[in-house]
């Protein structure tokens, strides 16, 4: 079975590859190598519809994925949330992201956050599956690892004492919302298999 990933990110490309074994994730930066399709939305489902939906446009007949997530940090009324990608004022700049979190946070205490995934899986007709799926951790200010990508230096999940960036991909990929999100569709998909 094909299915398109519908990101650039080829951190969450290489994450999706591990999760969904026995299923080729192909990308879609295969299909349309400038796919970047405007995130309007103003939920997690709303953008990660948007994104598979444009995706569906181009991929010929074929299933997509797609994901949207970001981090969740209550004492910040829960900023950045869907503009987590370009906090910073640039879309994509980790560090920039990372770096106007540390600043928000100066002088505050409660260093609670979490990551929130919603995952879609849309038929070539237009049916969709949808998952979510949150990590709960708390935010440091210095930077530890070079593993993941985004706010992972910075993030270390409940009962953990590193941070995602020091942990290997699979146990990212155990844990992290994106993981949980990806693993229920993949049950789903198991599951309908079942009576397909
Ligand atoms: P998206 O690609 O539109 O879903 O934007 C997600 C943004 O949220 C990323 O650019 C990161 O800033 C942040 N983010 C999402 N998932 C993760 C993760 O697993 N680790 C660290 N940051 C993440």
């Amino acid at each position: 079975m094909k299915i398109v990933f519908a990101t650039g990110n080829k951190h969450k490309l290489q994450e999706a590859r591990e999760i969904f074994t026995g299923v080729e994730i192909l990308s879609i930066l295969d299909f349309d190598k400038d796919f970047d399709p405007e995130e309007y939305g103003k939920t997690f489902l709303e953008n990660a519809v948007i994104k598979a939906e444009a995706a569906r446009a181009v991929t010929g007949g074929l299933p997509v994925l797609s994901d949207d997530s970001g981090l969740i940090v209550p004492a910040l009324d829960g900023a950045p949330g869907i503009h987590s990608a370009r906090w910073g004022g640039v879309n994509g700049d980790h560090a920039r992201n990372r770096a106007k979190l540390r600043t928000d946070l100066s002088g505050i205490a409660d260093r609670s956050a979490y990551f929130l995934c919603t995952a879609v899986l849309i038929c070539p007709a237009g049916n969709a599956l949808v998952a979510t799926g949150r990590v709960d951790g708390t935010l440091i200010d210095e930077e530890r690892g070079d593993g993941g990508f985004g706010y992972d230096p910075m993030f270390i999940a409940q009962d953990d004492t590193r941070t995602l960036a020091q942990l290997s991909a699979d146990e990212k990929n155990a844990l992290s919302h994106r993981g949980r999100a990806f693993r229920k569709l993949e049950e789903m998909l198991r599951c309908l298999a079942l009576i397909g």
